[in-house]
């Protein structure tokens, strides 16, 4: 079995964006070599969400109504965690939309239904972030 692991580096310019990470974690796979597996891709911060759906602007709209009805990030006095930071709303907004995905490597490919597409989330911009990728097979 052969692994291969990469990191990818996020900076937003924002507190809050999605980015379609689908190619890039495609290229990985190029990179491994490696023709069937699976490919984890993760946050490495908790202020930051990967995820699988559609790659629509309306889906995405919808994403950051729904979250900020569910964990609103204003007042920041409404939450305990907001101490020396403000970001509470945001390793909630994370939980909800999760760390990871896991994904089916076929022929070299990643193995999708037809609109899934990956997505990086961030919640907590303006600084440094990573995202995981590590594959493993053959
Ligand atoms: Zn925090």
């Amino acid at each position: 079995m052969k692994s291969y692991r990469k990191e990818l580096h996020f900076h937003f310019p924002v507190r809050r964006g999605l980015e379609n990470i689908t190619r890039k974690v495609q290229s990985a796979i190029d990179e491994s070599g490696i023709k069937e597996g699976l490919v984890l891709v993760n946050a490495m911060n908790i202020t930051a969400a990967v995820f699988i759906n559609d790659d629509e602007s309306g889906l995405h709209h919808d994403y950051e109504v729904w979250l900020e009805k569910l964990a609103p990030e204003k007042p920041y006095s409404q939450y305990a965690h907001n101490g020396f930071e403000d970001n509470a709303d945001a390793h909630l907004k994370r939980t909800v939309m999760g760390r990871e995905v896991v994904c089916a490597i076929t022929n070299g490919k990643l193995d999708f239904g037809t609109w899934e597409q990956i997505f990086y989330y961030e919640f907590d911009g303006k600084r440094d972030k990573r995202v995981l990728i590590k594959i493993i097979g053959e």
